[in-house]
């Protein structure tokens, strides 16, 4: 192995369990690329994972780049006193150099400035905006409470993902945002552990009284909200840290309950939180930080101008946009919230996850049952915990029976006319692992933390070609493979173009009927078409 001050943090990696050099083998650069251990097998000192590599640093079995860069720099942190020479030290992502430096946090390390291009273009991160801040690689980088670094630990988050390195040190230096990343990349939690580090702070130097709410995030959906809510409170544990969540099919009093007890964040979908703030008078002028999550969404359903009241009725504060899709009504809304607004891409958020296969099977709309419970019987084509996407919500309950009925499978569904209680119920029996299947309308599409799903099953295709990459991101959460099979035919007519667009540039099989149809035409089939009419008979 080679030796010497340019080797790349991989080179520092040894095999423990043939001692191999590993040249020849695929370094797992980040830490959820690792499975997960089995009994006997070692496991990584940081996270836990499978410990395939020993670092030769320390001799520590270790899983990942990503969690000996973490390893050394703990060890750094422990061992070094702070020096006001600026040191390099080797970190993940090719020869990317950090600089020890003597600021506010002295033995972490900070991107030497002539390399931040270069981690921003292999992390497919682009900024947009005046004198953005610097991406951060840690979590401790910029100041966070230690209790939330020690919670985000407990999560499992070893590192800030690409969408947090960027996001985390934007937001804390009170930039409004405009911010488009892939489903699953760890969205909510960039624009949560900004608010809690504000929250906590406030409320530590603060002597006496309430303050009201210093934070609102708006979502288009229950679940969605439900889902930000839980994972604030997991990263504000311990923290002078309360929220409150208002969606409709809670019972209103109780939530007007909490707010007037104090609560730092308030997490609700506009309609409800409208309602509440007209029927009751809520103290907003602390709230100096605005959250509108799944921005395109919102606008979809009909919420701008709600969203736009509550925005009124704030003090000017720091808004964060969130979307997987921009689109021109999105940048409307983001130029009448805010100025000076710095826009972050990551990933490329009009496709679907890279993680994710799509499969389009040509189904007439008679065949569809039929063929669902097929690929629901096969083992081999079938890959459970799945869930369904449906167009209506009587259809989600007709499905999810029939599926019960022909393949004997614990099915639940979940749409909008059910009451709150048997979402989360049906949610949580889902998460748990004790039904495998959920038929669901567009509901779950949105933001849907389904960590388990391995397949996603298009019965219906959505309304907009934004909806299916929504849709068929739910088959894998932050780089895990998974399958999206989706229906279509000639009802789905007025999708093919976009369709047939977004398969192209993922290199999914497109089938015959729809690169033949004549509402394809206009899109360019490149070599495929070639090669589909070369192999004909
Ligand atoms: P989101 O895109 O916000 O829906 O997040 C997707 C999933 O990633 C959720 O299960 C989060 O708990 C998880 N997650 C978020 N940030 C991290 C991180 N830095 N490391 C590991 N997992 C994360």
């Amino acid at each position: 192995m080679e030796q010497g001050d340019n080797q790349s943090a991989e080179n520092l990696l040894v095999s423990s369990d043939n001692g191999n050099e590993l040249e020849d083998l695929p370094v797992k650069e980040r830490c959820f690329e690792q499975r997960e251990a089995l009994p006997e097998e070692p496991r990584c000192v940081v996270c836990g994972r499978y410990g395939e590599y020993i670092c030769d640093q320390t001799d520590d079995d270790i899983c990942s780049v990503e969690c000996k860069t973490i390893l050394l720099a703990r060890l750094a942190a422990k061992t070094k006193p702070a020096t006001k020479e600026a040191k390099c030290v080797n970190l993940p992502f090719g020869d990317e150099s950090f600089c020890i430096t003597d600021n506010n946090f002295p033995n972490i390390p900070t991107l030497v400035a002539s390399r931040i291009t270069a981690l921003r273009s292999k992390l497919d991160i682009c900024v947009k905006g005046e004198a953005v801040p610097d991406p951060i690689m840690f979590f401790s980088s910029c100041g966070l409470p230690e209790k939330l670094v020690c919670n985000l630990e407990t999560a499992g988050y070893c590192m800030p993902t690409p969408v947090q390195m960027q996001v985390i040190p934007a937001s804390m230096s009170n930039r409004s945002l405009l911010v488009s990343a892939d489903t699953g990349s760890g969205k909510t939690a960039s624009f949560l552990i900004p608010i809690i580090a504000h929250c906590s702070r406030v409320r530590s130097h603060q002597c006496t009284g309430k303050l009201g709410p210093l934070a609102i995030v708006l979502a288009p959906t229950r679940e969605l909200c439900l889902q930000v809510e839980e994972q604030a409170k997991v990263l504000g544990k311990g923290l002078p840290f309360k929220t409150a969540l208002v969606v409709g099919g809670d019972p209103l009093a109780q939530q007007i309950y909490r707010i007037e007890n104090g609560v730092e964040l308030i997490v609700g979908t506009p309609g409800r939180l409208i309602d509440l703030l007209m029927k009751h008078n809520v103290d907003l002028d602390n709230v100096c930080i605005f959250v509108l999550d799944e921005v395109d969404c919102l606008l979809e359903r009909g919420f701008r101008d709600q969203a736009m009241q509550i925005f009124q009725a704030l003090s000017q504060p720091q808004v964060m946009m969130f979307s997987a899709t921009l689109h021109s009504e999105v940048e409307k809304m983001s130029n009448s919230l805010a100025k000076n607004v710095i826009r972050i891409s990551c990933g490329n958020p009009s496709r679907p996850n890279k993680s994710v296969k799509q499969v389009v099977i040509w189904v007439e709309s008679k065949q569809k049952k039929q063929k669902i419970f097929e690929i629901m019987k096969s083992k081999q084509h079938f890959k459970s915990p799945a869930v369904v996407f449906v167009s209506s919500r009587v259809g989600a309950d007709l499905l999810s029976e029939a599926i019960t009925v022909a393949t004997g499978l614990e099915v639940v569904s979940i749409h909008g006319e059910k009451r709150m209680n048997e979402r989360r119920e049906s949610l949580t029996r889902f998460l748990t692992g004790e039904v495998s299947v959920v038929v669901s309308t567009g509901v779950l599409g949105r933001g849907m933390d389904l960590l388990k799903v391995r397949q996603v099953i298009l019965f219906d295709m959505p309304n907009s070609i934004d909806e299916y990459v929504h849709q068929v991101g739910r088959a894998s959460r932050m780089g895990e493979e998974g399958m999206a099979i989706v229906f279509v035919n000639e009802e789905d007519r007025r999708l093919f173009k976009e369709l047939v667009q977004v398969l192209k540039t993922a290199g999914a099989p497109i089938p015959r009927e729809l690169a033949n149809s004549k509402y394809t035409t206009g899109v360019s089939l490149g070599s495929g078409r070639k090669r589909k009419s070369r192999s004909r008979p």
